[in-house]
């Protein structure tokens, strides 16, 4: 007998009877002779809903109230499946973040998990019950409730089975698995059987939705495997894991996305030390993550400096900037919007030369403009127009044949 944590997101619950349907699936696992935590998003577009609505009050609504009206959100399906549960006959209860013993630090809208006290959790499972835990929220401790940023149910989940112990961490949704692309973009987009977490948190930072990073981050510390499949079928899925991989056919595992991408410039920066310091630093304080940096060559004693954002970070910046750019003494700035990330990811591309002339020229064929570009040792990213973005994941996923089950040019030594 295992203990394992299961994870079904927002349209696995979507509804009534897709809520009885993740109860028989709870239940299949229970006859199989497992313990089951199961963790829950909210109802298909819930929290999307609460969002518009807490708009239509206020402007800006207060950081606090939006964690306690998200976490509602949560609350609600938790419930609705431990009722559909005891209609067939199982224990179970729901309990929300602070029930469950989740601690996080007390920043809204992006906390991080400090500690879980799995106390109340262990009684209940000892009692026969199935744990019912609402995603994506924790209390500080103070009592205040926090929520962990969207998508944030995946990092409860994995959080839960590496402080249990669980045996695996089972992430169920509207997809097969994890994916060569995002399969709604990329129709010929392929299931991967498996990926490293290093190649998945690469993927899910750059947009993959299929994992929050931070679950993966997670999974990774504390070596919990994590396997992705869906709610719909029995259909294998994905596993996530770090052992070694047999030498992967591809080079390249996977195509990402991220849309709602902006980027500020500041102009005539004189080129002197701290200047970067003093632009980025308000910036890190409030938590606005700032990626692909830009800093032209020097000409006269001063220079540009471009930098993307997420596009909802851009009233802050904007805030930030003006006074900073005022005390360094630059000439000016300007924001743009209408931006995506483009992302090639594979661990293959540390050893192997000619990734990126490949990606480049599959761009250039397509006729995708490239505005920024920013790399790790096994992602390129472009920053492209958004309107670019079908036929420029399009054109990556071809140009490195991941349609097929073999690479061009190379054979599975596995
Ligand atoms: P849930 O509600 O279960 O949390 P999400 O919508 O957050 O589901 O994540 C599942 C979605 O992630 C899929 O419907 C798919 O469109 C998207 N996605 C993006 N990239 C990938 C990928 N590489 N593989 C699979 N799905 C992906
Ligand atoms: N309900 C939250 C969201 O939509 C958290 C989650 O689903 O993981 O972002
Ligand atoms: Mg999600």
């Amino acid at each position: 007998m295992a203990l394992i944590v299961q994870k079904y997101g927002g349209s696995s619950v979507a509804d009534a009877d897709k809520i009885r349907n993740v109860a028989s699936r709870i239940m299949t696992a229970r006859k199989r002779g497992d313990d089951v935590v199961a963790v829950v998003s909210a109802m298909g577009d819930t929290t999307d809903m609460l969002i518009a609505l807490a708009h239509k009050i206020s402007a800006h609504p207060d950081p606090r109230e939006m964690d306690l009206l998200m976490s509602t959100g949560e609350l609600v399906s938790s419930a609705l499946l431990a009722m559909a549960l005891r209609e067939m006959g199982q224990e179970a209860v729901s309990l929300s973040g602070m029930q469950a013993g989740i601690r996080t630090e007390a920043r809204f809208g992006k906390a991080r998990i400090t500690g879980i006290d799995p106390k109340r959790m262990q009684q209940e499972l000892q009692a026969g019950k199935v744990v019912i835990v609402a995603g994506f929220q924790g209390v500080t401790d103070d009592l205040e409730v926090t929520t962990l940023g969207r998508g944030g149910s995946d990092t409860t989940a994995v959080a839960l089975a590496a402080q249990l112990q669980a045996a695996r961490c089972e992430r169920f949704t509207d997809v097969e698995g994890v994916f060569t692309a995002d399969p709604r973009l990329v129709p010929e987009a392929r299931k991967l059987k498996d990926i490293s977490y290093e190649e998945m948190l690469e993927l899910a930072s750059y947009g993959a939705t299929v994992m929050h990073p931070r679950a993966v981050e997670l999974g990774a510390v504390f070596r919990v495997p994590i396997f992705v499949g869906s709610s719909f079928s029995t259909a294998p899925g994905t596993l996530i894991h770090g052992g070694a991989l047999a030498e992967p056919a591809h080079k390249v595992r996977g195509i990402a996305h991220e849309m709602h991408v902006a980027k500020a410039s500041v102009l005539g920066v004189p080129d002197r030390p701290g200047v970067a310091a003093a632009i980025f630093a308000p910036l890190s304080q409030q938590h606005i993550r700032v990626d692909s940096i830009v800093q032209n060559v020097s000409s006269d004693g001063v220079t540009d400096l471009t930098f993307t954002v997420a596009q909802s970070d851009l009233p802050g910046v904007a805030k930030l900037l003006a006074p900073v750019v005022r005390e360094i003494g630059a000439k000016g700035w300007h924001t743009a919007e209408g931006l995506a990330k483009v992302s090639v990811v594979g661990a293959a591309m540390r050893t192997t030369p000619g990734i990126a002339a490949r990606a480049f020229r599959a761009l250039q064929q397509a006729e995708v403009n490239i505005e920024m570009l920013t790399t790790s040792e096994i992602r390129i990213t472009c920053v492209i127009s958004a309107s670019h973005v079908p036929q420029a994941s399009r054109a990556l996923h071809r140009a490195f044949h991941l349609e097929s089950m073999e690479d061009a040019g190379e054979s599975r030594l596995a």
